[in-house]
């Protein structure tokens, strides 16, 4: 599913301002993840901000929900080389989804539930600020369950009647109890037994400040710290905190931003 954005690695003199040289893979529209390489010892910035680059010289770049249209990545090589690429970052259509019948409490939070969702939105923001060495991002992502997706990235959500936030993942349904592996290697940075929204809760940390997280499961099978393997079961699916029947809500963050996962895998399987 990762398209060559441009691999080509132009030699600086011939380079036409719009061409991009360095290499970048992934879809560069909204939600969308690139993973970029450079020469080995590189330092690396995105709109003038540095980022973690890998001693073998990787990295990736994320794009959120309402990126901007241009974004611009710049490599100094170790011999003091400028490598410049562009990108032109797709917008996208959201659609519109309304979810009825929803208890309202968990619509219209009392202050009691308000206190415990600040709590569990602190614990979650510390995961979404680690920058670990790890380059487990660069490992092609599979589906941590497979079933029918039913809420998709970026949907603008009405609850009840009443505007909220986008959807910021993918929610794929399933039968009560069966396994999530993990899509992608990581450590265990997170597990949480009951988060207001998200119930049974589980975040992995895959290096570089991209994250992922697994809620409203029925069962948690993993530990604070461990090391996970791709398609290790993690969980099982369930109907923990906020959700109106068993599904997977699987969502994928480069620090703060969000990104769409099904960018990440591609279709869901048969
Ligand atoms: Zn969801």
């Amino acid at each position: 599913m990762r398209q060559l954005l441009l691999g080509l690695i132009f030699t600086a003199a011939a380079v036409p301002a719009w061409a991009c040289q360095l290499s970048l893979e992934g879809p560069a529209k909204q939600g969308g993840m690139l993973i970029g390489s450079v020469p080995a010892g590189s330092k690396v910035s995105i709109d003038g901000r540095s980022i973690r680059v890998a001693p073998d010289g990787r990295f990736v770049v994320g794009f959120g929900r309402d990126a901007k249209a241009k974004t611009k990545v710049v490599a100094l090589t170790p011999e003091g080389r400028t490598l410049a690429c562009p990108v032109m970052v797709a917008k996208r259509q959201y659609q519109v989804q309304r979810i009825d019948g929803l208890p309202k409490r968990q619509v219209t939070p009392d202050p009691v539930a308000i206190a415990r969702i600040k709590k569990d939105n602190a614990a979650i923001g510390r995961v979404r600020k680690l920058d670990t060495a790890s380059t487990d991002f660069a490992v092609p992502f599979i589906w941590p369950v497979k079933g029918r997706i039913s809420g998709i990235f970026g949907s603008q959500r009405i609850l009840n009647g009443k505007p909220r936030r986008p959807h910021n993942g993918v929610d794929i349904a399933a039968p009560q109890g069966t396994p999530i592996v993990a899509p992608a290697p990581g450590v265990v940075a997170l597990v949480h037994p009951d988060m207001f929204y998200t119930g049974k809760s589980v975040m992995l940390d895959h290096g570089h400040g991209l994250s992922s997280v697994y809620v409203h499961m029925s069962e948690i099978s993993v530990k604070h710290g461990q090391r996970v393997g791709k398609g290790d079961e993690i969980g099982k699916v369930g109907k923990t905190g906020r959700a109106t029947g068993p599904h997977l809500h699987w969502g994928v963050s480069l620090f703060a931003t969000h990104l769409d996962p099904m960018l990440l895998t591609g279709k869901m399987p048969k």
